[in-house]
């Protein structure tokens, strides 16, 4: 009988060792990335680090937002080691509800400048994009831009076109506003701003740009990839309006211009950490860096690596170094004064 007992426990204590040793073989050997990014040239990347590694790169492509909602239901069951979104504001919201984890690494600390990740290392910039002045080549002249601040100059009444407030982008660079400038300056400049306005906001970044050649108005604000995008498109109108307008610089004699990230960070609870980190190590070197941030016309972070030739052409800059960290921690005070100056509603309104 005490036999017949002992068997047992010794078969399960084998089985157990070796579903063990089955979970250790496996860990590492893979990485599952939830991302919000959606470019062919991201897949090829993904198949380069799988060949150079023998790590497997499974994809899980959602908006930041789905993302974020799936990994707080999955728990500690989740499989995801990364995430991927496409602007700090939601990292920083990612890193409030407790879904990432410190990835401390002497390459990262190496490659990323600190204000574009997270203090504690929870996330960090993968590629960098400015919220630039675009104007009417034909009307405008560049010497009499100069800040977002200076934009709400009577000059300029009627003329300026920018999408809707619901929009991150539009958050973020309040945000950066409120923390440079303080609350009421902040709110100031948005009411001066709309008063401003060509139209009402509507369409995102590349209709602004659209706007402009149609003669709706002469300055837009957008994102400069979008700018890259329009020029490089295969529909001519597109194209014709890309090249219709000069990139400009804001605020280049004192902060900087307002910029923003697509980057990364560790899930909470990630089955293959060491991995998950070997991959933004990857991430973030100098070659793939090139690649990875041209292929959306983006800055790469590392400062190392080189950018696109479109973008050389726009010039160098000044960039704002307030730490991206403020954007999510600003972003509800930045909608809330959007909401208290009517943005979304435009010029005369009621
Ligand atoms: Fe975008």
């Amino acid at each position: 009988m005490l036999n017949k007992y002992l068997l047992i426990f010794f078969s399960f204590i084998l089985i157990t060792s070796c579903t063990n040793t089955k979970k250790k073989e496996t860990e590492n050997k893979e990485i599952t990335l939830y991302t919000h990014r959606h470019y062919d040239s991201d897949k090829l990347i993904f198949e380069k680090f799988e060949k150079e590694s023998g790590i497997k790169v499974n994809v899980v492509k959602a908006n930041a937002d789905e993302l974020i909602q799936k990994m707080e239901i999955e728990g500690e069951k989740s499989r995801a080691d990364l995430l991927i979104t496409v602007d700090a504001g939601r990292l920083v919201r990612a890193k409030q509800k407790g879904l990432l984890q410190n990835a401390t690494s002497e390459i990262l600390e190496k490659n990323i400048p600190n204000h574009l990740k997270d203090e504690d290392n929870n996330w960090f910039g993968l590629t960098k994009r400015a919220r630039v002045i675009v104007y009417d080549k034909n009307k405008v002249n560049p010497e009499d831009l100069s800040t977002y601040e200076a934009l709400t100059d009577n000059k300029w009444k009627k003329k300026i076109l920018i999408r809707t407030s619901t929009n991150i982008y539009n958050q973020s660079l309040l945000a950066s506003i409120i923390a440079n400038d303080g609350s009421e300056e902040a709110k100031s400049w948005a009411s001066g701003l709309v008063e401003n306005f060509a139209r009402k906001p509507k369409g995102n970044d590349r209709d602004q740009v659209k706007a402009i050649l149609a003669g709706e108005g002469e300055i837009g604000i957008i994102n400069t990839y979008y700018l890259g995008k329009l020029i490089n498109s295969k529909d001519s109108l597109e194209v014709k309006a890309g090249n219709a307008v000069g990139v400009f610089f804001p605020n280049q004699n004192n902060r900087g211009t307002h910029i923003n990230v697509s980057g990364i960070g560790v899930a909470k609870y990630a089955p293959n950490k060491e991995a998950a980190i070997k991959f933004i190590e990857y991430l973030s070197s100098k070659e793939v860096q090139e690649i990875f941030a041209n292929a959306n016309y983006e800055y790469p972070v590392n400062p190392n690596a080189s950018s696109s030739e479109l973008l050389n052409s726009w010039g160098t800059f000044k960039e704002d170094k307030l730490p991206l960290s403020k954007l999510g921690e600003l972003n509800k005070e930045a909608v809330i004064v959007f909401d208290e100056v009517a943005w979304d509603k435009g010029p005369n309104a009621e």
